[in-house]
């Protein structure tokens, strides 16, 4: 049979552990879409490219068409931010989720989503770098890639009439901020300062965002999680082990209003490790 190699550019969302020295590795490339392909040899310390499948990184790479899974031939780095992730916990717990995220919205094998890539590939960047807080930079991304999928939550007019305005209440399953009239039973009332915020995180006003309180946060948090979970119809596991400064849960009674400010004790430590392999 002909081996059929191809190439392309992709971030690695996860790898899970395949027998005693490969892993399968989880990809999510610019023009193949996510695809799965095995490593061989990876874990042996003589390995080459080892390193270079680590989670989170960019990297260039020629495959071996598979039926299932291809198989891996050569990996270059392009930018390998998986080390400057993990040396920080919060940035290291924001990468998970975005990778679960970016896995979760692609659910079909090499069906090219560009515009995911992209987002995926600018969140894993900024956490490398830095420059914001990580939980602003995952929800950034959340409220992005839910745009780029076609569910953006509603924030500059009523998800149910469509009618511009600030409304103040929120539906998470009408699909945003509702008006007065539509508002269906269940709404919440989030601060207006917390709609400001998401509409920052959307159009990347970075110093807005950035100036922004941590209840503020923490209740966009809320919003977005929930937003995103309805969606996909099911949990996204690694959100719920995002360290954030004051950790609020997910279940959905956490959007009530300010409940989000009430539980510090809730604060979770442990990330499992099957969220980068095993899973
Ligand atoms: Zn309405």
């Amino acid at each position: 049979m002909q081996r059929k190699f191809f190439r392309d550019d992709a971030l690695v969302l996860r790898t899970y552990k395949l027998g005693e020295a490969d892993h399968i590795v989880s990809l999510l490339g610019r023009r193949s879409g996510r695809m799965r392909a095995v490593a061989k040899g990876v874990r042996r310390t003589s390995s080459k490219f080892g390193a270079r499948l680590s989670p989170f990184g960019h990297i260039d790479l020629q495959l071996i068409e598979g039926r299932n899974l291809h198989t891996v031939t050569q990996v270059v780095g392009i930018d390998l931010y998986g080390k400057r992730i993990a040396e920080d916990y919060q940035r290291y717990t924001a990468a998970c989720a975005i990778s679960e995220t970016a896995e979760r919205l692609t659910p079909e094998e090499h069906e090219p989503s560009l515009r995911i890539f992209q987002l995926t590939l600018g969140a894993l960047r900024a956490l490398a770098d830095g420059d914001y807080p990580p939980p602003l930079v995952l929800d950034a991304y959340l409220l992005r890639a839910m745009s780029a999928a076609g569910w953006a939550p509603a924030l500059t007019e009523c998800a149910i009439c469509g009618r511009d305005g600030q409304h103040r209440a929120f539906s998470v399953s009408a699909g945003g901020c509702v008006c007065r009239n539509c508002r269906p039973a269940g709404s919440t009332h989030p601060a207006p300062e917390t709609f400001l915020l998401m509409k920052a995180l959307v159009s990347g006003d970075w110093k807005s965002a950035t100036a922004s309180a941590q209840p503020v946060r923490n209740e966009a948090s809320g919003l977005v999680s929930a937003h995103l979970q309805w969606h996909l119809e099911r949990s996204v596991r690694s959100l719920a082990y995002v360290q954030r400064t004051e950790l609020r849960s997910l279940e959905p009674r956490s959007l009530e209003p300010r409940s989000t400010e009430s539980s510090p004790t809730q604060r979770r430590s442990a990330v499992p490790n099957e969220s980068m392999e095993n899973h």
